[in-house]
């Protein structure tokens, strides 16, 4: 059944009958007080997966923080409300982590834009560093940080994700294993509460909290501010790709180059499929590739990996790097004269991403499902589950691509909510691997019954490769039930869960990651 509301000026009490009532279908803005909440929207129920569908009763559009806190402040202490609320940055999740059925969505990109660069001069003590909204794009923040020679140092492939969203998550790229991942590059935090409480919080204050929200899956408050440190923005960047066709000299040398940080700026590196595999990022990445290798030897698919490192190049070093990169390719054991090399400016570089963007788009191949699987690898378990992960793909038919590379545990702070294999967070591995199985569906080619079969071997795979022998974790989980998320937390969960009775009590924060239901 439909209703059609119209409120101006109700109170708290109205609100909450509403909000609580079986018709929540709200068809006109609610005015309460400054808050509006808003009729649903398509693109609040979805996300760039594309796989889960979970329509709002409504969506907050905030002005301020204080919006965000008046309404947690008040469904927290109604104890007969249902209501959940999801912050939603750009919706750039995989499997509706930032839904919320029936309940709330909270746009972060309405909060006012607020990007505020602190340049230190050389004199001044202390880092650089920018105040950004937790709704702001990291594009934006690496184009506003730019105007003053300045950039954050830890990054994502992608740019077009929020604050909030990343650091809730983690936040990595081939910067990790020299920075940390994004999680490990923040000052202090300006965080609403399950609660509804306004907090700032840092490694110094408030810092249960602080470490809690990094990581944190958005169950214990919304990010609506963070503080990041900045380095000096390079000139130019110097991207070279190195091709393989074995892949233990594949990882040897890519872990070769994550142990001299002090000359290599970003490494990563990903399988080399097929044709479309091989040309991947070719706008990005002008190189013309003398590299044609047979997919296919005696009646059998060959894969080969590709090893991106690059190079940051400030306008006095050019010549000095030009010796590095001759230096450490004479180190490298790559298919030989299959090294190349390209120049290019530093935005062009940390935005490659979007190149691929508008060509997917205008073949009509972003907004389609997104079966992603992402997974930390110990090193030890690393060729085991890649053998186990080629089993189930036909290199032929594969859209999209598998990123391989490695980071270093001591770049990672424990105390944040994010959970890392075994092996890692105990101390007995110092390397482990991401790998990005980031396949795309051409709706097309592969219906429904595929999409479903792709589905239930990337959920048997994450399954196995979490046993013992392999210690996988999930990196942007999903997991079907609260048992599966206490595995994946493993030693970390009763802390986890601690931290969700002191800051969300109710358990109203984040119900599209399905790990707590709804106290009622
Ligand atoms: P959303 O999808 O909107 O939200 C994700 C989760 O965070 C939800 O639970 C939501 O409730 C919560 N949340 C959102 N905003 C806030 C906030 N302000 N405070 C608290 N909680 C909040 N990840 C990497 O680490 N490295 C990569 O290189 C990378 N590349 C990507 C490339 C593409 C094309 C895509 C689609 C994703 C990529 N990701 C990558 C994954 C990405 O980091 C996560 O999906 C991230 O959550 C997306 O940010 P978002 O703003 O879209 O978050």
């Amino acid at each position: 059944m439909e209703i059609s509301l119209l409120y101006s000026g109700v109170n708290a009490l109205i609100l909450l009958l509403i909000l609580s009532s079986p018709y929540k279908i709200i068809q006109k803005p609610i005015d309460f007080g400054s808050l509006n909440l808003l009729p649903t929207t398509d693109m609040a129920s979805t996300d760039f997966g594309r796989l889960q569908f979970n329509p709002p009763g409504s969506v907050l559009k905030p002005q301020t923080p204080e919006d965000i806190s008046l309404l947690l402040s008040f469904l927290s202490s109604s104890s007969f409300s249902q209501v959940s609320v999801s912050a939603r940055g750009a919706g750039h999740s995989i499997y509706g982590q930032a839904q919320a059925l029936d309940g709330i969505v909270i746009e972060m990109g309405s909060l006012p834009l607020e990007i505020e660069v602190h340049k230190n001069g050389e004199m001044e003590s202390g880092l650089s560093y920018v105040d950004a909204s937790g709704g702001a794009l990291w594009i934006e923040v690496l184009k506003e940080t730019m105007k003053v020679g300045l950039a954050p140092r830890s990054w994502t492939d992608y740019l077009y994700l929020t604050i909030g969203g990343t650091l809730s998550n983690g936040g990595i790229s081939g910067q990790t294993f020299k920075h940390g991942p994004q999680i490990a590059n923040v000052l202090e935090l300006d965080v609403v509460t399950g609660k509804g409480e306004m907090v700032t919080c840092s490694p110094t204050k408030s810092s249960e909290l602080f470490y809690a929200v990094l990581g944190g899956l958005g169950q214990f408050g919304i990010i609506t501010r963070a503080r990041i440190p900045l380095q000096q923005a390079p000139k130019k960047v110097r991207w070279q790709r190195a091709f393989y066709d074995d892949f233990e000299t594949f990882t040897k040398d890519q872990e070769l180059l994550i142990s001299i940080p002090e000359l290599v700026d970003y490494v990563e590196g990903f399988v080399v499929l097929n044709e479309q595999s091989l040309h991947s990022s070719a706008v990005a990445f002008p190189a013309h590739l003398e590299f044609k290798p047979e997919f296919v030897r005696n009646g059998r698919f060959k894969v080969y990996y590709c090893i991106e490192f690059a190079i940051h190049v400030n306008q006095v070093e050019s010549i000095h790097v030009e010796k590095i990169v001759k230096g450490i390719s004479r180190m490298l054991s790559y298919m030989q004269s299959h090294l190349y090399s390209v120049e290019v400016s530093y935005l062009d570089f940390l935005n490659r991403v979007s190149m691929e963007e508008e060509i997917l788009r205008s073949k009509g191949l972003w907004e389609v499902p997104h079966p992603w699987l992402n997974m930390f690898v110990p090193r030890s378990g690393i060729k085991k589950f890649m053998n186990f992960l080629m089993e189930s793909i036909s290199p032929n038919e594969f859209e999209g691509p598998i990123l391989v590379y490695p980071l270093l545990s001591d770049k990672w702070n424990t105390n944040a909510s994010v959970a890392l294999p075994r092996a890692i967070e105990t101390g007995k591995e110092r390397i482990m691997y991401v790998v990005g199985v980031l396949r795309s569906i051409n709706p097309a080619i592969c219906k429904m019954d595929c999409l479903n079969q792709i589905l239930h071997e990337h959920h048997q795979i994450a399954q196995a490769a979490s046993r013992p022998h392999i210690g996988a974790r999930q990196y942007l989980a999903h997991h079907p039930s609260r048992i599966d998320w206490h595995e994946h937390f493993d030693s970390k969960w009763t802390r986890f869960a601690e931290r969700k009775a002191h800051f969300d009590p109710l358990h109203i924060l984040a119900p599209g990651q399905g790990i707590f239901p709804r106290v009622i």
